[in-house]
């Protein structure tokens, strides 16, 4: 088996050898982690309640960042919070976690910066499809930045938001893939869901297509067999 220095490596040579090329990565979870996300949200959650009831923030307070799931309902329940108390927490989780200021919490998969700014040195360009929507651009943009990824200005790099914010993922990058096709050629792709790399790779099959091992929201989809499984960027 290849290791992940050859797979990343491989890919860029694409890249080199492709005019027009274009390499497409996913945010949550396969550029950006979300765990000190969640866990900020944790903690003003915990410090409301703590007048109610200090023993459940101290449930709150305790999970630490390997213990965090995909969903904030599995967290709660892991932790053992009460019923009602999960729901609170979920309501109050789903008001912040998409709002920009809590997008600059985040903290990056090692590598990413590096290896989509040696797309565009070797000639290709960067295409950041989040299924974030256009109200969280801002944010996105800032943590982009601040992290030293290539500037999504329309030029080398570009952010591909959703319209709007209850629109399906699925549908979404389903839907923008087409259009993808007709600004370049698709050499490669980085996504944490199952379901979206096997988009890419339906819709690409010539490509690169990479999983990263992260986390997802647990459908049962399995990766399509040419897809490579990597656990970040590091080369
Ligand atoms: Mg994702």
């Amino acid at each position: 088996m290849s290791s992940q220095k050859a797979l990343l490596d491989a890919l860029l040579q694409d890249v080199s050898a492709q005019p027009n090329a274009i390499v497409v990565f996913d945010l949550d979870d396969t550029l950006f982690s979300t765990a000190d996300r969640h866990l900020r949200i944790l903690a003003e959650f915990a410090a409301a309640i703590e007048t109610q009831n200090a023993r459940a923030a101290g449930l709150l307070r305790a999970i630490a960042r390997e213990q965090l799931r995909y969903a904030i309902a599995d967290t709660a329940k892991d932790a053992g919070l009460e019923e009602k108390l999960a729901k609170d927490l979920r309501d109050f989780w789903f008001a912040r976690f998409f709002k920009n200021p809590y997008l600059l919490e985040d903290s990056i998969i090692p590598g990413g910066p590096e290896f989509a700014g040696e797309v565009i040195a070797r000639g290709g360009r960067s295409f950041y499809m989040t299924g974030r929507d256009e109200g969280m651009r801002e944010g996105t943009e800032a943590s982009l930045l601040r992290h030293g990824f290539p500037d999504p200005d329309g030029k080398a790099a570009t952010l591909i938001l959703k319209p709007r914010f209850d629109a399906p993922d699925f549908a979404f990058k389903n839907e923008a893939l087409h259009r993808l096709a007709e600004m370049g050629t698709v050499v490669g792709s980085f996504e944490n869901e199952p379901a979206h790399v096997n988009l890419f790779v339906e819709r690409f099959p010539k490509g690169r297509h990479f999983l990263l091992e992260t986390k997802h929201s647990g459908k049962p989809v399995a990766p399509h067999p040419s897809v490579f499984r990597i656990k970040d960027f590091q080369r």
